[in-house]
């Protein structure tokens, strides 16, 4: 039986691996930190985690997982509406709220789940989601599991944006839908413009915070701290699986009767386990040093804004950021692994991305930067870019 579609799959794979585009996985040996040991036995210093506040191997966050395995053990065996909801779980619920000035907080298991469960329970037919083209793939996903029409707008444009409004304007309901921080550009969706566009056109806003929570605004909480706009935007989803901690477990947060309505209705929450409890312990945690200090905030800010300076007095292109992404653009996507397999070499571990991940001829080098990275590190990589750099042409 599985003969035909075995041999179909072969050549799929075959097509993959010919076209250059197939994924390998690197074995990391080692907790993930700015310094990581692979299985070959090479430590390398870390680029290319989503680690930005270094929280991954944070010994408070290990402290306050281990402590709650013995206070509320290891696993819910069930969904949260049936006997999966532990105090843990309402508190982090209200610490999510608590930290981006919102009514109320539905989790989780992951934000890919939040996007795909956040459409399909608040609009029909009559309604109009308007998203941005380079919005992440469980956005994507989420949109297309809900009847509502759809209008695609060009990355970050606000001509095109409001065209697309003023074409939705039959629809019953609008809302308009960005990630904060693009993932391959590291730019910020320009939610002053989204507020007065939404304002003027009737529509609800919803943000995904995946790359920005935790790391954009003086404080870390996101961009509506960068435009000054917290409570006006009326959905906000995000991730614990990258600035905060690393592990798992996704949210949405806003108001309160949408958040009451994904509790009644939204597939991925109602028919898929409850986050562990220790998860939930440590993401407690986790939000109250963040209430305590911005200190992670601070050091992060410090360390993008020299490596992206260091980077750019180097010669190198950099595409304009207001995260911890930095996109080192190399155009050639050979050139690009090329690049990324030399400073591996070098002790840097970071990744090349071409087409299909980005556009046709834009290959780059994504750094990420992080609160965990020490000035020697920094050095170290500006140091290896500038030499790989030199040596395949790219710097004069
Ligand atoms: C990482 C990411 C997600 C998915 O988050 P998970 O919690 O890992 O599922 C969703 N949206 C954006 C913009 C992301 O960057």
């Amino acid at each position: 039986m599985y003969g035909k579609i075995k041999d179909h799959l072969q050549k799929e794979l075959a097509s993959i691996q010919d076209a250059g585009l197939y994924k390998n996985e690197r074995i990391i040996v080692s907790p993930q930190t700015a310094k990581i040991k692979l299985e070959s036995g090479a430590e390398v210093l870390n680029f290319c985690a989503n680690n930005y506040l270094g929280l991954s191997n944070s010994p408070e966050l290990v402290e306050a997982a281990k402590k709650s395995l013995d206070t509320h053990g290891y696993g819910m065996s069930s969904v949260r509406f049936i006997c999966g909801t532990q105090d843990l779980h309402k508190t982090l619920e209200a610490k999510v709220s608590e930290f981006f000035g919102t009514e109320d907080t539905i989790l989780y298991a992951a934000c890919f789940d939040a996007n795909g469960g956040v459409f399909e329970p608040l609009l029909t037919a009559e309604d109009a989601i308007i998203s941005d083209s380079l919005n992440h793939a469980s956005i994507i996903d989420g949109v297309r599991l809900c009847k509502a029409k759809r209008f695609r707008y060009q990355n970050a444009d606000m001509t095109d944006l409001e065209i697309k409004l003023q074409e939705a304007q039959s629809q019953r309901f609008r809302i308009i839908v960005t990630d904060g921080v693009f993932s391959m550009d590291g730019n910020v969706a320009p939610l002053d413009k989204i507020v007065e566009l939404a304002e003027k056109y009737d529509a609800m806003i919803m943000v995904d915070e995946c790359h920005s929570a935790g790391v954009v605004g003086d404080t870390g909480r996101g961009v509506t701290e960068l435009f000054d706009i917290r409570g006006k935007v009326d959905i906000i989803t995000g991730t614990l699986g990258k600035a905060f901690g690393g592990a798992i477990g996704g949210f949405t947060t806003g108001r309160k009767e949408i958040i009451d309505i994904l509790r009644q209705r939204s597939r991925p929450y109602l028919f898929s386990n409850s986050i562990p409890p220790m998860v939930a312990s440590a993401g407690i945690k986790m939000f109250d040093m963040m209430a305590e200090t911005s200190e992670l905030q601070d050091k992060l800010h410090k360390n993008t804004d020299y490596f992206v300076g260091q980077m750019k007095e180097a010669g190198f292109d950099i595409k304009p950021t207001k995260s911890a992404i930095c996109a080192i653009m190399l155009y050639d996507a050979k050139l690009s692994q090329d690049f990324a397999s030399k400073l591996l070499e070098e002790g840097i571990y970071v990744i090349g991305f071409y087409y299909p991940v980005v556009a046709k001829g834009l290959a780059r080098i994504r750094v990420q930067l992080s609160a965990a990275h020490e000035q020697a590190h920094l050095d170290k990589a500006i140091v290896a870019f500038t030499k790989v750099g030199k040596e395949l042409g790219v710097l004069k």
